[in-house]
């Protein structure tokens, strides 16, 4: 497997394998890999000649305040596992590389209005720049996103269509832990009490599952799943939604296919968690 800090030795080797005709899958993630972006890896290398893994903490897709700084990262335990499910090339550059006093960003309205995106103002922004960027850069015919940041995976989806991106996305189920936790990087700041606690986001999204109904009211829904979630003396909801899949608005009642989608601090950590309601 290679690996590349620059965006010059990507274009080499894309340029290479693009003239002997390969096809090329790119998974992008922030690092600190887990099953979660394994399980993308895995998917990329099944349907791809070539798969590319970038391994970048965006900073442009982090507010003030948030955890840039302190954001897990362990560069030589991600190779190990992108070469074992064999990827071709893990691309890592410094911020640098990526951002020379840029003046141009992909932004995105409507979809980024809620959920995730009003709590975190300018995050979609970052997240569709950085995209597009690696998009750019590997040239890849296929990218691979988890239903885990469902509404990152609307929006890019969005995008692609939008600006006629020449890309296939491509979805991939949220892989959980053992009790149910959706893996994320951002559960190794929590502490053997906190991860006890985490597992109410799953207990809620279970609860959701079993009661949501066609036609019932949203309300209803959210207050059961915020009764599970208050349960839990170390979690605070950030936000608990029903929304519809093409604009993510809220909805009043299930009336129309639904994501259900949350964010939970669990002490200082941000956990968001999510299922898909197709009536
Ligand atoms: P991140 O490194 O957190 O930016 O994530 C990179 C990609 O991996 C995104 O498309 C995520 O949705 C996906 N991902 C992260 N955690 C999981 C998970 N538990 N299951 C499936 N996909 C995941």
């Amino acid at each position: 497997m290679k690996t590349a800090k620059t965006v010059m030795e990507v274009r080499s080797y894309v340029k290479t394998w693009k003239a002997e005709g390969k096809t090329i899958g790119l998974v992008p993630t922030m690092g600190f890999l887990h099953q979660g972006h394994g399980s993308l890896i895995k998917k990329a290398v099944e349907e791809n000649d070539i798969v590319i893994v970038s391994d970048f903490v965006n900073p442009i897709q982090f507010g003030p305040g948030e955890d840039l700084e302190s954001y897990p990262r362990d560069f030589e335990a991600d190779k190990k596992l992108c070469e074992r499910l064999g990827a071709d090339l893990i691309f890592h550059p410094e911020p640098e590389e990526m951002y020379d006093k840029p003046c141009t960003a992909v932004d995105m309205t409507v979809l980024s209005d809620g959920l995730c995106g009003s709590k975190r103002p300018g995050h979609f922004r970052g997240v569709c720049t950085v995209v597009s960027k690696l998009f750019n850069i590997t040239k890849a015919d296929r990218a691979y996103f988890g239903q885990k940041d469902a509404q990152q995976l609307f929006i890019i989806k969005k995008m692609v269509a939008d600006l006629n991106f020449d890309i296939e996305i491509v979805g991939c189920p949220i892989i959980r832990e053992e009790d149910g936790l959706a893996m994320s990087s951002r559960n190794s700041y929590l502490s053997e009490e906190e991860r006890k606690a985490a597992l109410c986001l799953y207990k809620a999204v279970k609860r959701g599952m079993e009661i949501i109904t066609k036609n019932m009211p949203a309300a209803t829904l959210i207050e059961a799943m915020t009764a599970v979630i208050e349960n839990e003396p170390m979690a605070r909801i950030d936000y608990i939604s029903v929304v519809d899949l093409e604009e993510l608005k809220e909805l009043k009642s299930i009336d129309k296919p639904a994501l259900v989608a949350m964010a939970v601090y669990i002490g200082k950590t941000r956990l968001i968690d999510n299922f898909l309601y197709e009536l």
